[in-house]
């Protein structure tokens, strides 16, 4: 995409957002309150607005690298996905997480090879993927021979459940899912199929949302409330 096209992106934007409606009016006397915290992977193909056609205002969206929630660690550490997190739940008070995930992820690819990925020049990806480890564990230890492509289809999907465990352990997340004022999701996209996924808690497997069969047999860990043994 050349760089121009950028600007013309933005001038279409302006002319349908500014000037053929008010929503940025809206916006900008009454200020955002969206419904729903997407935590979603930085990668190019998987724009979260775009794909579940949002308007403005209507999202809030966190990006990291494979759309990872780190656990709960009130340090003074740079916690920049939990600083996102925290703000949703406890400033904008959002009802619903949804933790979206998504096929081909670079960043769970480099999970899966991590120990290509530490023998790389990169800084700071080995630790931040490493968030996913027990996932890794898990996927290898139940489907131990799994083919590569199998293998990352079942290990997007477990860091997914990961980030779900991890989310329950924010005292203040974990309070609002017992008392039912907050709802977490488990979405996958299935970006070589056109396919959204639904995690179900009950069965513990990705549905494509208004298929009940299950995807495919593939169990994965259950999540567990917050119990990360
Ligand atoms: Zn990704």
């Amino acid at each position: 995409m050349p760089f121009s096209n950028l600007v013309k992106g933005f001038h279409v934007f302006q002319h349908k957002y500014f000037h053929e409606n008010g929503i940025y009016q809206e916006l900008t006397s009454k200020g955002q309150h969206p419904e729903a915290l997407v935590i979603a992977c930085c990668d190019s193909r998987n724009d979260p607005a775009l794909l579940l056609q949002s308007k403005p205002g209507e999202i809030f969206v966190v990006r990291n690298v494979a759309a990872i929630v780190p656990p709960y660690q009130p340090d003074d550490h740079y916690h920049g996905t939990s600083a996102a997190i925290e703000f949703a739940i406890k400033g904008l008070k959002v009802k619903d997480i949804i933790v979206l995930g998504h096929a081909m992820c670079g960043g769970v690819q480099a999970l899966a090879e991590k120990e290509k990925t530490a023998a790389s020049h990169f800084e700071f990806l080995t630790q931040w993927i490493s968030i996913g480890e027990k996932a890794r564990e898990q996927v290898d230890q139940k489907h131990p021979g799994l083919p590569p492509d199998q293998r990352q289809r079942a290990l997007e999907k477990e860091v997914i459940v990961a980030s779900l465990n991890n989310l329950m352990t924010f005292p203040w997340i974990k309070e609002g899912v017992e008392q039912q004022r907050i709802t977490l999701h488990g979405w996958y996209f299935d970006m070589m199929n056109g396919k959204l996924l639904d995690y179900n808690f009950a069965s513990c497997v990705f549905e494509e949302f208004g298929n009940p069969a299950p995807e495919e047999a593939v169990l994965l860990h259950c999540h567990s409330h917050g119990d990360q043994s």
